[in-house]
């Protein structure tokens, strides 16, 4: 008779999962920086993929911490998100709007990692796996600051420049209703 599998096999499954996904995104997010026009994005993926990197040596001691070996399985997920980034990036869009669609790739991958990692925490935690659970929330907290910081860039002025070329013509509207980022700041200094 086989053996039933357990939430302590499954926990190991996604482990390798995650292994995987990470080491397809530290070249996913190489490509992403190299495609942005935006400095501060080109920094913010450059940034993320060091971290990345540190991510897949932490999954190494979450391994350790279990006595598993450190083995990846092909994750099915990862992949098709960066399938999708692939063929925005093949698109023939102007400097801004390419940008907003990069966040817009790279905030899936974060939110899916989001959705493994917090997994994996709880099932650490539920089972006792102390070490294991310590490490896997740092991740945790590193792509929730990651997404954070996509969504800040994005709100911060990229969104809205791709949507000045989008509609030239509500530009001056826009600006009248005191809704661009520089207008609101200039008038905060106003006030100061
Ligand atoms: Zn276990
Ligand atoms: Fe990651
Ligand atoms: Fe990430």
């Amino acid at each position: 008779m086989a053996d039933t599998g357990s939430l302590h096999d499954a926990f190991i499954d996604e482990l390798r999962d995650a292994y995987d996904g990470e080491k397809q995104l530290t070249k996913a997010l190489a490509k992403l920086a190299k495609a942005s026009s935006s400095p501060q994005l080109r920094e913010a993926f450059e940034t993320h993929l060091e971290e990345t990197k540190g991510q897949i040596e932490r999954l190494e001691q979450v391994f350790e911490s279990l006595d598993e070996k450190a083995r990846g399985k092909h994750c099915d997920g990862i992949a098709g998100i960066i399938e999708e980034g692939k063929s925005v990036m093949e698109e023939d869009f102007d400097e801004p709007t390419m940008d907003a669609c990069l966040i817009a790739s790279g905030q899936r991958a974060e939110h899916y990692e989001m959705a493994a990692y917090g997994t994996l925490v709880a099932w650490a935690q539920a089972m006792g796996h102390t070490e294991a659970a310590t490490l896997l929330q740092q991740t945790l907290d590193e792509e929730k600051a990651a997404d954070k910081k996509l969504s800040a860039l994005a709100e911060g002025g990229i969104n809205q420049s791709a949507a000045d070329a989008a509609h030239p013509e509500e530009k001056q509207r826009a600006v009248g209703a005191d809704a661009s980022p520089a207008r609101k700041s200039s008038a905060r200094s106003a006030r100061n």
